[in-house]
């Protein structure tokens, strides 16, 4: 499904990204780990393509994501984001905001659109919030409200940039629950994430980066368990 080979990404002379070589299969859930700085989100832009590649090529289903290709912006329907800050759009509703693009992307009838993000929003449990403000919500159901509305482009892959980071604690198990539903569901994920129970709960594989190279990967007992690499066993010690 995603296919990355010997990606390089540069700014100016600093180089983020240092030949990574990733492959990621319909249905998987990898989860991202290493510390700040080491080129997480980078990598995750790369896959979205919001980055030009320094070198490299990242294949979605075989298509090679490319900046300046007509399908870019076609490729790129297919793979949701969601980002830390949520950036609801503040002036529109709940529903609104989810059927924003599925109107003015994809063309969809309003009538389709709004069906379709009533049932995301049950899925997500926040069904009876559809015709709330963005402002009125709290961080756990203002994310689970951009999940959704990513969802509703009907992404084959589900990118996610720490969803949980900026909120408060007793907030961060209902996203991670939508999450790990969506994980049951098939949903191809690719996660950067502290929560480690999360990863090890729910992740296929866990990639360990630091400056910008995959130093690890394997199941979440093997990292989590038995990291091989010097450099796994100093991260994940510093965080317990
Ligand atoms: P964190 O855990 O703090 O989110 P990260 O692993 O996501 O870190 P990145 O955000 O990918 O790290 O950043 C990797 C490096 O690239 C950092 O040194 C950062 O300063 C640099 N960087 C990221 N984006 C840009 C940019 N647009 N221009 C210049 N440098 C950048
Ligand atoms: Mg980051």
């Amino acid at each position: 499904m995603i296919n990355v080979n010997s990606l390089v990404k540069d700014f100016g002379n600093h180089r983020v990204i240092n030949g990574i070589d990733a492959t990621v299969s319909p249905g998987e859930v990898v989860v991202l780990i290493g510390a700040s700085g080491s080129g997480k989100s980078t990598f995750l832009r790369c896959l979205n393509g919001l980055e030009a590649l320094t070198s490299g090529e990242i294949l979605i289903d075989s298509v090679p994501l490319e900046r300046n290709s007509k399908n870019l912006k076609q490729i790129r329907r297919q793979v949701g984001m969601v980002f830390q800050q949520f950036n609801l759009f503040p002036h529109l509703t709940v529903l609104e905001n989810i059927i924003e693009a599925p109107v003015h992307v994809l063309n969809r009838p309003k009538s389709h659109a709004i069906k379709d993000a009533q049932e995301l929003l049950s899925k997500v449990g926040l069904f009876d919030k559809q015709n709330c403000y963005p402002g009125t919500l709290s961080g756990g159901q203002g994310q689970r409200v951009a999940i959704a509305r990513a969802l509703a482009m009907h992404p084959k892959i589900m990118l996610f940039d720490e969803p949980t980071s900026a909120l408060d604690p007793e907030l961060v198990g209902e996203v991670l629950t939508v999450m790990k539903q969506l994980a049951e569901d098939g949903m191809t994920m690719v996660v950067v994430t502290h929560e480690m129970g999360f990863a090890k709960e729910v992740a296929d594989r866990v990639i360990f980066i630091d400056e910008g190279r995959i130093v690890e990967e394997g199941s979440p007992t093997q990292i989590f368990g038995n990291p091989q690499e010097t450099r796994t066993q100093t991260f994940l010690g510093r965080l317990s």
